[in-house]
């Protein structure tokens, strides 16, 4: 808490006003020579804190935000803000950040997941790519993917279906019956990881306290693990992970981070209490934002996002993670 009241404050200290603000920016933009709009002339004049601009030889005005990532973007503290708590690694939820900033709710949430956007779009931030169903026992939150009266972590389910079906269609194939794997796949996962995390082997009813699995769900998928050999019941309702049984990353093979995996976990109980599965990918890239030292540099997500085109608020809304997403390295 300490942190976030410390950077506030320091934040504070640097940007009192909007016109602040404006200034910033219009540092950063004002060497990319500025043009007028109607003219093309670059007789432009620039006062202090305003982001119109204005021609000398047409004589009409140019905003010097326009085209850029703060295109039409009202106010622009709010943004800084955002990106002064990113780029010192602290993350707050948009709960907070709205009171903070005396925004709505609603404007905290798109300015973070424009931010994380920006992020994803660059594709500078390093990690390794990892299935999606690894992270089930944190989607409690709805989102516009989740089917109608299930709870918020059949979407992982649902997304496996509408992938095998897209995959099956251009094999031009039936698409196979496969409900069952494919749903265990992910609480398969899921149970290895947590096992994986545990120097003991865990009893069956903490297991459920762990995975907020279905009895009848965990039941069946510990019993497919112990088939395929990858757990063992040392004794009766007990189980942990066989020796030879690795968790790794699907495309490199290497072996996944399980203390960064789980201080994953941790950030966002703590922080977010849950996320919806639709969003995980740009909460991987918040959580880069907290351990990647390399963006923990005055300037260094601002420049990224000035480096962009304006990001449309229906890309944000159309996002859905992949399968295979990507998961920060701490570096
Ligand atoms: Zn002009």
């Amino acid at each position: 808490m300490k942190a976030i009241e410390e950077a506030w404050r320091e934040f504070n200290k640097n940007f009192q006003s909007e016109k602040d603000c404006v200034e910033k920016l219009w540092s950063k933009l004002a060497e990319s020579n500025q043009i007028c709009k109607h003219c093309k002339s670059g007789a432009l004049i620039n006062q202090p804190g305003e982001r119109a601009l204005h021609c000398s030889r047409c004589p009409r005005k140019s905003w010097f935000t326009a085209g850029t990532y703060f295109h039409r973007i009202r106010k622009l503290r709010p943004w800084l803000a955002a990106i002064w708590f990113l780029e010192k690694g602290i993350i707050i939820n948009s709960n907070e950040f709205s009171k903070l900033l005396e925004v709505s709710y609603d404007t905290a949430f798109r300015i973070f997941k424009k931010l994380s956007t920006a992020l994803k779009n660059k594709g500078n931030i390093a990690g390794e790519l990892i299935d999606s169903s690894y992270f089930l026992s944190l989607f409690s939150k709805r989102s516009t993917r989740t089917p109608a009266l299930e709870h918020p972590s059949s979407e992982e389910k649902a997304y496996c279906q509408t992938v095998e079906k897209s995959a099956a269609e251009s094999r031009k194939e039936q698409p196979q019956e496969r409900e069952g794997d494919i749903l265990l796949a992910a609480e398969k996962n899921l149970i290895l990881i947590t096992l994986n995390s545990s120097p003991a082997p865990i009893q069956f009813d903490e297991l459920q306290e762990l995975t907020k699995l279905s009895t009848g769900t965990l039941s069946a998928a510990l019993i497919l693990l112990e088939l395929d050999g990858n757990i063992s019941s040392p004794s009766r309702d007990s189980y942990s992970i066989s020796e030879q049984t690795t968790l790794q990353s699907n495309e490199s093979k290497t072996q996944i981070d399980q203390e960064l995996f789980h201080s994953f976990l941790q950030f966002v109980r703590s922080t977010f209490q849950g996320i919806s599965r639709k969003y995980l990918q740009n909460y991987l890239y918040t959580f880069a934002c907290q351990i990647q030292n390399s963006l923990h540099k005055e300037g260094t997500i601002l420049e990224t996002c000035l480096s962009q085109n304006p990001i449309n608020y229906k890309e944000i809304i159309s996002y859905v993670s992949p399968k295979q997403v990507l998961f920060p390295q701490k570096y």
